[in-house]
């Protein structure tokens, strides 16, 4: 190992981290090789218990602390995340899977721009005032709470901070669960948040299964939960707190649409489709998989996409030329292996991949396939791997209602050089984060999430501060009061 991958203990609450052996063991498995490189232990319910009860216990000091200083807490936090990116860039590669060239540049430094951003936005935290004539009403913005954050292993460096820094600078405490493929850079953040001068109890990790999370979500003591996960998992999530009524943010999965039109930019349109399949192996939430090409064009499109395919540098993830790594674990790979099986069985027409690659580690090919149809299974489900499937169409007013038609609605793109479509067509597209000629930009700035199945609420933005805060209307009658008696 290029250093110890094995944390200090599996759980870090209440600013330190905490072991409790008598859980589950989790192996921690590098999936370029298959070795195991930590193992840590699912959280028990003591230590669920104790993570909540710090969190519960940490949570009115830091709300009663002035907002700036909280913000200030946070920008100190991502200055640290930035000087130690490269060692976090390598652990999340370690972890993932991911090519060190995506998480030197997506995972710790994309968590660093949201502990910025919030910080900075801590301190501008107002509410409103109403005049009525003599009477007025003032609304103050108040945290919500014990905030629990349930994490996909995707981006596992990202997820936490892009739901600890929105939560934090409102005031919240949060206990987060990493996916329990995922569970060494939360800690990481943990600590240093600590580092950075965040008060105990303030932002604890706890790792575990479903199971862990949903002992976390049942608990009296939680106001919000926010999960980055599956739709299935997310109808779980959802229906368990809404039994007690609790506030949930939901990032779910999608089978987004992205549209090239006859009049695109091939090379561009190209890059856009190959960058909303085949990062991070394909296991991105806002991928545009359904691949709609004006069929004018197709044979063009599949000529260079194969080719620029032939590019990819598939190798070990933390050799810096290495553009494309493996599946996160074995069972994701075999997953992905069974939707090609399925798109061969169906009649789609296989252009490039295909199968699993004949070396070590869980690689498949980069793999795609053409006259696709609407109704095959490829086209439907949510792969999370790297299988683009493009389907032809002829005209406009089509591919809207062909896009349009599923349950899903996160992600949309479209490609063309006539800008009346392009913001035309957009408009129509059911979809929360949308592109015109690029595709799969996160910045902190911009509001991130779902429509329909894909999710409820948006990280991200000033929007995230609307779902980790409530407000609170307080009327002031500066005359008497007129009681009838
Ligand atoms: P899962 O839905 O399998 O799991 C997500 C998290 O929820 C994991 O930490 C999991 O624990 C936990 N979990 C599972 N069951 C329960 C339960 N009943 N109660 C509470 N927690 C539970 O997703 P994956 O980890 O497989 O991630 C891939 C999915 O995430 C894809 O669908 C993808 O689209 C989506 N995603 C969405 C994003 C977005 O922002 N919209 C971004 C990234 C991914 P464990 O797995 O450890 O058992």
């Amino acid at each position: 190992m290029p250093y110890d991958t094995q944390p200090q203990a599996s759980h870090f609450i209440n600013g330190r981290y905490v072991e409790d052996p008598a859980g589950a063991a989790i192996d921690v498995i590098f999936p370029y090789t298959g070795e195991t490189i930590a193992t840590v232990h699912a959280g028990t319910a003591a230590i669920v218990d104790q993570a909540l009860a710090a969190a519960k216990a940490a949570q009115p000091a830091w709300a009663a602390m002035a907002p700036r200083e909280r913000g200030r807490i946070l920008t100190r936090a991502a200055q640290i995340m930035r000087q130690r990116n490269a060692d976090l860039s390598l652990l999340e590669t370690m972890d993932t899977g991911k090519p060190l060239q995506e998480t030197l540049v997506a995972d710790a430094t994309s968590g660093a721009d949201a502990l910025e951003f919030f910080g900075g936005l801590a301190g501008g935290l107002t509410g409103e005032t109403m005049q009525l004539g003599e009477d007025w009403v003032y609304t103050r913005r108040e945290p919500l709470g014990v905030c629990v954050g349930i994490g996909a292993w995707n981006y596992p460096t990202q997820i936490a901070c892009w739901k600890a820094a929105p939560a934090l600078a409102c005031g919240n405490t949060m206990v987060f669960k990493p996916s329990e493929n995922t569970p060494l850079c939360a800690l990481k953040v943990a600590e240093i948040l600590t580092e950075a001068g965040l008060p105990d109890g303030v932002f604890n990790v706890v790792q575990g299964m479903g199971e862990t999370g949903k002992a976390l979500i049942g608990d009296g003591r939680v106001a919000k939960v926010s999960l980055t996960g599956s739709v299935p998992t997310g109808r779980k999530v959802y229906a368990a707190a809404a039994h007690d009524l609790k506030h949930v943010t939901m990032e779910l999965g999608g089978k987004s649409p992205l549209i090239v039109f006859d009049d695109s930019d091939m090379e561009n349109a190209v890059g856009g489709a190959i960058l909303g399949n085949f990062y991070s192996s394909g296991q991105v939430c806002s991928n545009g998989t359904r691949v709609f090409v004006h069929r004018s064009i197709k044979d063009r499109f599949l000529v260079r996409l194969t080719e620029r395919l032939g590019d990819a540098v598939i190798g070990d993830p933390r050799d810096a030329a290495t553009s494309f790594g493996p599946m996160v674990s074995e069972s994701q790979m075999d997953i992905v292996l069974g939707y090609i099986d399925k798109g061969k069985a169906e009649g789609a027409r296989l252009v490039t991949g295909g199968a699993r690659l004949d070396r070590p580690g869980f690689f498949v090919a980069p793999t795609v396939f053409a006259d696709v149809t609407d109704k095959m299974t490829i086209a439907r489900d949510e792969i999370f791997g790297p299988v683009m499937a493009v389907l032809d169409f002829e005209d406009e007013e089509e591919v809207v209602a062909r896009a349009n038609d599923t349950p899903f609605g996160l992600s949309a793109g479209v490609f063309t050089r006539d800008i009346g479509r392009a913001h035309r067509v957009i408009a129509r597209l059911e979809a929360g984060t949308c592109f015109i000629n690029s595709y799969n930009d996160a910045p902190v700035e911009v509001p991130f999430g779902g429509m329909k199945a894909s999710g409820v609420g948006r990280e991200n933005a000033h929007a995230a501060l609307e779902h980790y805060s409530q407000i609170k209307s307080v009327y002031v009658r500066m005359g008497d009061v007129e009681a009838p008696y």
